[in-house]
């Protein structure tokens, strides 16, 4: 899981790149999501739905390529991120190219497959940061929400982690199941001594849009969880410092999404495509362009996918006339594709969005739906795996194969 807040993250040594000749800035982030291949089947995965029709991953030498652009470009932060990074062997060559071409280098895992050998490999070659991811802090979540039997293991990874001296950011994302367990993440943070733990509140795309239903929280669940927060921050202070981002659909304006479309982030998908936003696979009629055909400079300055949303010119109303635009820049495009079918509207997070009651009316759903104890959900949680993508992916192309959504899914 990918936060561009990624705490514990410091600028790299090495050249301060110049603005294009219109004002463009370079990219400062780099996220390298080396591969789709995951062990674990995360309810709420930010990987596309059709995952599985993008499986034809770079080489070591293509991926050094894009470090090299990349870095050239002006970049200096850069994530390893997938799926799960470690199911490539050559993650080790590819964290010391990039420590040599003076990244700040942060692996983004599941920790399935971070053994003590790695781990001292990983230093060796550079790594500078460590993001490990739960589910929950108890054991039966942590594996029902992964549809894996994981915990132990990630609890032996945190230590294993710990031990050879890496940084740690604890990462947990949050929704309806485990927001009344934040007070129990917190303590597992602090006992594991990561340095940050960031809560990270479902955004709901991709697979968790699929299980927005079973997942979204209440408004109750999020001002206890916030004030929990808050009474941590008081009591241990910087120990640990605690990341929690209120989700969108719960606010009356948008986020400033990835900080501007095409200003600060740069994604490469496992297949080479490049990627203004984690979710801009889901826009449709977005060309994404591929660093196997075109050079990353022409990319991030010339192409249409990362010009078609980029500063202020391509807004509609009412965000081309309000006077909040330069902050916000309109929200998430993704955001707004997806509840009003046109990724060019206001994100209709917004209360001034004509489209605002899209969003009011999930959040009266999610207050109005049994709580998780009290009874069975209407749908089944629909978990990310491969025979799932193909069938949303067949679902996709052709709307008579029957949706997945309404089958195989699993309770807890
Ligand atoms: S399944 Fe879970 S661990 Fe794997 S990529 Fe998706 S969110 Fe990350
Ligand atoms: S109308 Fe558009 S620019 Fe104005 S606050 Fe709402 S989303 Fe932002």
């Amino acid at each position: 899981m990918t936060d561009l807040s990624q705490p514990g993250s410091q600028p790299a040594a090495g050249a301060q790149p110049e603005d294009s000749a219109d004002g463009v800035p370079p990219p400062l982030w780099l996220l390298a999501e080396l591969t789709y291949r995951c062990p674990l089947h995360c309810a709420f995965c930010y990987n596309p739905l059709d995952y599985t029709d993008h499986s034809r991953e770079l080489s070591t030498a293509q991926w050094i390529d894009v470090l090299r652009e990349a870095r050239a470009l002006g970049a200096v932060q850069l994530g390893f991120s997938g799926g799960e990074p470690l199911v490539r062997d050559d993650l080790e060559a590819l964290v010391e190219e990039a420590h040599k071409l003076g990244f700040y280098t942060n692996l983004i895992t599941s920790g399935v497959g971070l053994t003590d050998q790695r781990l001292g490999d990983l230093k060796a070659a550079g790594l500078d940061h460590i993001q490990l991811s739960f589910q929950d802090s108890t054991q039966q979540l942590n594996d029902f929400l992964s549809s894996t039997r994981t915990f132990d293991l990630k609890q032996r990874v945190a230590a294993s982690i710990k031990r050879h001296g890496f940084p740690m950011v604890l990462n947990c994302v949050l929704h309806r199941y485990n927001l009344p367990h934040v007070d129990k993440i917190i303590e597992m943070a602090l006992a594991m001594g990561a340095e940050y733990l960031e809560l990270a509140n479902t955004q709901y795309y991709g697979w968790a849009h699929v299980n927005e239903a079973q997942l979204m929280p209440t408004r109750e669940q999020l001002d206890e969880a916030e004030a929990v927060v808050a009474r941590y921050r008081r009591t241990h202070g910087e120990r640990c410092k605690i990341f929690f981002v209120v989700p969108d659909y719960f606010e009356r304006r948008p986020k400033r999404c990835m900080n501007g479309w095409g200003a600060v982030f740069l994604g490469i998908a496992p297949d080479g495509a490049a990627l203004p936003c984690h979710a801009a696979r889901g826009l449709p009629g977005l060309t994404l362009p591929n660093v196997r055909e075109t050079p990353l400079r022409e990319i991030w300055y010339d192409s249409d996918a990362f010009n078609r949303f980029r500063g202020l010119h391509w807004l509609k109303e009412p965000c081309r006339s309000c006077d909040e635009k330069e902050r916000d820049l309109g929200g998430c495009r993704c955001q707004a594709y997806l509840l009003t079918g046109d990724a060019a509207n206001a994100d209709p997070v917004c209360d001034k969005s004509p489209f605002h009651e899209s969003v009011v009316k999930v959040v009266q759903r999610a207050a109005s739906a049994s709580t998780v104890a009290s009874g069975p959900r209407e749908q089944p949680i629909l978990f990310r795996n491969d025979a799932n993508s193909r069938t949303l992916a067949a679902a996709a192309r052709e709307p008579n194969v029957p949706d997945v959504a309404s089958g195989s899914g699993a309770q807890p």
